[in-house]
């Protein structure tokens, strides 16, 4: 393909980028990540550094203080990320969720208000949709918002939520209508601030992703000033988290190469120093068919998730492509990390070695921004729409 002087830089300036966030994960994260995830610590010195390299203003605007990077790009850093310590992603994903619904959806005073501020990382936090007793079924929520003159007061509880703790602001999916129909019609979304009223029960223990918070939070008497309702407008809020799920979805998608491909560079290299029989185990038949079966799941999950991010980057609906990147790629993710374990033998067991961490890591991906039995309803959906009969 020919391509433009312009293509060129551009290409050079990715690669720059590329390139400083491998170095900031050689020098700040590996030598760390082992301690911080067994410790299940917030990482704040590596958090520092992240907000030094721009990465909470990632996908921001450069008119808002971030560095406008593309879908695209920032899908491939994502995966560097989740090779070394896929927790970090986590921490400026569902906060770049909640910017990117803001920059997409919100009123201009919002953006000015907000984005600055999101892409320092002086303001952090997430998405908040999930709730004790629904989270695929998110038309069924029952955190309420209702108007109370200036101000919306907040009633409800939300789980599992990415920056709990540590966050400051999220984009909070409430009801505003109980009795809407269709459901979504009743649904808004509030920028909520902590402040009085806006409590964190607890951390969630988890058996992976570990070092990011997720909470449990709730809202008593909480009140949000009603400007800071996401477009201005009520009845929108389905609208606001789907756009924002399906930069998510890349994400999440994104993460599962980056695992896949951290099982495979683990298991390329042990296969190559244990010898059993006399010889490498690589050259063992059935050792070689994982190999090949690994990296072939990892080339494939990459080319889907650049083909969704590429879509993302020329501004098309893509729900299906993003649906098959992250049912395909955490899919691989959990498959390559169930056979590097394998053929590591007893030492994949060990704590002492991150295949084990990785086999943790993987099985969230098939869960968060919608599980892969929604992906695939989703990608049924539109495959009939697409071919009516
Ligand atoms: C570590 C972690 C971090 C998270 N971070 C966040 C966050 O930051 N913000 C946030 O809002 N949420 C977050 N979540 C929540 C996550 O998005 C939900 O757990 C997920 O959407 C699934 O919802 P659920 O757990 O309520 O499962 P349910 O919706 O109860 O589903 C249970 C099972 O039923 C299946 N199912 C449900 N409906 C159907 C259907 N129609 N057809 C077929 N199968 C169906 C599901 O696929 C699943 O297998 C996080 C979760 C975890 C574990």
């Amino acid at each position: 393909m020919l391509t433009t002087a312009a293509d060129d830089d551009r290409q050079e300036q990715d690669r720059l980028i590329l390139d400083s966030v491998e170095k900031f994960l050689e020098r700040e994260v590996k030598p760390h990540a082992m301690a911080l995830e067994h410790a299940d610590s917030y990482p704040h010195d590596i958090v520092e550094g992240m907000k030094e390299l721009g990465l909470f203003g990632a996908l921001i605007s450069p008119d808002y203080g971030g560095l406008g990077l593309s879908p695209s790009l920032y899908a491939r850093m994502i995966e560097r990320i989740a090779r070394v310590w896929m927790s970090l992603t986590g921490i400026i994903n569902s906060h770049l969720i909640m910017a990117y619904i803001v920059e997409h959806r919100g009123t201009e005073a919002q953006k000015r208000r907000f984005l600055p501020r999101f892409a320092t990382g002086e303001l952090r936090g997430g998405l908040a949709l999930t709730e004790p007793d629904c989270g695929t079924d998110l038309q069924a929520i029952r955190t309420v918002a209702r108007r109370d003159g200036e101000d919306y007061l907040v009633k409800g509880t939300k789980i599992w939520i990415s920056n709990g703790i540590e966050g400051q602001c999220f984009a909070l999916l409430v009801k505003t209508d109980l009795a809407a129909e269709p459901r979504h019609k009743g649904m808004s979304m509030l920028l909520a601030e902590k402040r009085e009223g806006f409590g964190v029960s607890r951390k969630l223990e988890k058996l992976g992703y570990k070092g990011i918070d997720s909470a449990e939070l709730i809202f008593e008497d909480y009140r949000v000033p009603a400007d800071c309702l996401i477009g201005g407008e009520e009845g929108r809020g389905l609208q606001c988290a789907l756009s924002g799920l399906e930069l998510g979805r890349v994400n999440v998608a994104a993460r599962g190469v980056g695992i896949a491909q951290a099982a495979l560079d683990e298991a390329v290299a042990y296969s190559q120093q244990r010898k059993t029989f006399g010889k490498p185990i690589h050259q063992h038949q059935a050792i070689a068919l994982k190999l090949a079966d690994m990296a072939t799941r990892t080339e494939a999950a990459r080319l889907l998730v650049e083909q969704a991010a590429n879509a993302l980057d020329r501004g098309e609906r893509c729900d299906m492509e993003a649906g098959m990147a992250k049912l395909f790629a955490s899919e691989a993710a959990i498959d390559n990390a169930m056979e590097c374990m394998r053929i590591f033998g007893g030492y994949g067991y060990s704590k002492e070695f991150v295949v084990e961490r990785l086999y943790r890591d993987a099985p969230l991906l098939a869960i968060g921004e919608g599980t892969n039995e929604l992906q695939r309803l989703l990608i049924a959906k539109r495959l009939i729409e697409r071919n009516p009969a």
